[in-house]
């Protein structure tokens, strides 16, 4: 199949389907193709698309997606799911967060350019063929091997008509923790194309670490299944976790605490810790034990990220604190 070829309308009904599409030759002769699995069900209704690997150090969704396949039945469903287990293929091979081929970040090129380098090449892509026709869409992210985050449900905290889809399939979802961002979404991120797009828009992340724990895989699993069925595609539903915490902030992870000298970086609070303004959050030393910096709280709130790798550079982010909704 061909790029320009790829219409989910034209695909045929009551079907499992699993195939490569091309999005890009490589230097060596061969190809970039993006996997795809796409259950078509006998019966109208909804679309819902679910990506993974975005970045390409989050395993738990490339796991979660061939489950999530495997358990939905073309009879059973109403609708059509489609689903990319690994979207940034030059940075899964190399277990990197951005590719290596061209320097991007896929959660910042959205949404995409059909004329660019390879990482625009896979937004533009997943943006024209598969966002478009979305009723729903789920980004399957983890904490990457940088960064540590708790199991949650990102979604777009809004009072108008998407935000209260979002939330309401967060619910649906049923990770342990929500937490919602309110508009405008930071550009770049197929969640702020989505967005654009008027299509209610879920993310997810875990502590991740380069290991994606089974029970992060089967939240996943199960999450993506229950808003299955709260759009009415599937008739059950796995059940949703018990909710521990609600949180509201931005979610944009670029614009944290970061690293006011270069060194060894040591966190001393733990994920959501309910911290003050001017807690100790963490020290950053030398090879001889010399403190060089230490990172205080520039506000009070809940900590949502951790940086999970010792060695830091100068402007690193280190840790990030959001707000618990009262
Ligand atoms: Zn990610």
């Amino acid at each position: 199949m061909h790029v320009e070829d790829f219409d989910p309308k034209q695909l045929p009904r009551g079907q499992k389907i699993a195939q490569r599409i091309f999005i890009a030759g490589r230097a060596d002769g061969g190809a970039w193709r993006l996997p795809l699995l796409a259950v078509t069900g006998q019966r109208p209704g909804p679309t819902l698309v679910v990506t993974a690997a975005v970045h390409g150090d989050e395993y738990e969704g490339v796991e979660a997606i061939p489950q999530i396949f495997e358990r939905v039945s073309p009879a059973e469903l109403w609708g059509t799911l489609l689903m990319v287990p690994v979207c940034n293929l030059p940075a899964y091979e190399t277990s990197q967060r951005s590719s290596p081929v061209d320097g991007l970040n896929l959660a910042r090129v959205f949404p995409g350019d059909a004329g660019g380098s390879i990482t625009q090449r896979i937004a533009d892509w997943i943006t024209r063929n598969l966002l478009i026709h979305a009723d729903l869409f789920i980004d399957l992210h983890s904490g990457g091997v940088a960064a540590e985050i708790p199991t949650l449900i990102g979604y777009i905290h809004d009072d108008g008509d998407l935000g209260r889809r979002s939330l309401a399939a967060a619910r649906a979802f049923g990770a342990p923790i929500l937490w919602g961002h309110p508009m405008p979404v930071p550009p770049g991120r197929s969640i702020s194309v989505a967005t654009d797009l008027g299509v209610p828009s879920l993310y997810t992340e875990a502590p991740g670490g380069g290991y994606a724990r089974p029970d992060d895989v089967s939240c996943f699993v199960d999450g993506v299944l229950n808003v299955m069925a709260h759009l009415g595609m599937i008739d059950h539903a796995p059940g949703q976790r018990p909710l521990t915490h609600h949180l509201i902030g931005d979610g944009n992870l670029d614009t944290i605490h970061s690293a006011p000298a270069a060194g060894y970086f040591r966190a001393t609070v733990q994920l959501l810790a309910e911290v003050e303004s001017g807690a100790h959050l963490g020290t950053i030393a030398d090879f001889f034990g010399n403190v060089l910096a230490e990172i205080h709280a520039e506000r009070a709130g809940v900590v949502i990220m951790l940086r999970r790798v010792h060695r830091v550079h100068v402007g690193d982010g280190l840790v990030h604190i959001t707000n618990r909704v009262e």
